[in-house]
């Protein structure tokens, strides 16, 4: 489903993805995890261009992505993005935030959009919160929020960027558990995240990254209790 091979990318003199090459396979959730500055958020960046590569290939469900050929807008409708920091539209309710979208770029009538995103938010435990602003809402609200915003694209892949990370710690539980529902139910997902227990839980395989490279692939079960490499024994070692 989510195919990167051989990427580099530099910003300046500084190179910050060296030959990274990982498949997603559908249904597959990947976490990748690794110290700050390994290049983890520009990784996931690339994977719907919202950074150019240097050279390499990305293919998503049979699109290659940094194509110049390639409709990146389209590409981007089948490829859910959810941020650290929510980038909800603040002067929008959650339910407009969630329609916004798939009324303008997919062209779906009011009456449907809005008969999805209430779904879509009321499993999310937002039944409630059609109405609401995003500065009327808490953190795990309001991500909760983009995730659905995300999904009312209906994606063939989901990526997230520390979803949990600008969130009290109180309101971690209810975003992970949506993604974990997320990852039940199928869909292929790459998650940045600091949540070691929630990685080692939800998902098929840990990325392990540091200065730019991908240095360990594994099994959580493997890498959680016995990485080869000692760049991942030590980063555990401060984690864990
Ligand atoms: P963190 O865990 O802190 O989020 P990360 O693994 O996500 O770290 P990146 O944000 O991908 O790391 O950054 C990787 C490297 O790229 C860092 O050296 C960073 O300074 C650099 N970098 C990131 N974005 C830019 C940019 N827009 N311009 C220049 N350098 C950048
Ligand atoms: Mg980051």
């Amino acid at each position: 489903m989510i195919s990167i091979k051989h990427v580099n990318k530099t910003f300046g003199m500084n190179q910050v993805l060296t030959d990274v090459t990982l498949e997603v396979p559908k249904s597959n959730v990947v976490a990748i995890i690794g110290p700050s500055g390994a290049g983890k958020s520009t990784l996931i960046r690339t994977i719907n261009a919202l950074e150019p590569i240097d050279n390499g290939e990305i293919v998503v469900d049979g699109i290659s992505i940094h194509d110049k050929k390639v409709n990146i807008n389209k590409a981007r409708s089948e490829i859910g993005f959810v941020f650290q920091s929510f980038n909800l539209y603040p002067f929008l309710t959650a339910l407009q935030n969630v329609t916004l979208a798939p009324i303008n770029v997919k062209g779906l009538s009011k009456s449907a959009a809005e008969e999805r995103g209430k779904e879509l938010l009321t499993s999310l435990g937002l039944g409630d919160k059609f109405d609401a602003y995003p500065n009327r809402l808490s953190g795990g609200q309001q991500q909760r929020v983009a995730i659905a915003r995300a999904l009312a694209m209906d994606p063939q892949v989901m990526l997230f960027d520390e979803p949990t990370s600008a969130l009290d710690p109180e309101m971690v539980t209810e975003v992970l558990d949506a993604i974990r529902k997320l990852a039940e139910s199928g869909m292929t997902m790459v998650v940045v995240t600091h949540e070691m227990g929630f990685a080692k839980e939800i998902c098929d395989e840990i990325i392990f990254m540091a200065d730019g490279k991908v240095v360990e692939q594994a099994t959580p079960a493997k890498f959680f209790t016995n990485p080869d490499s000692e760049r991942a024994q030590n980063f555990l070692s401060k984690v864990l």
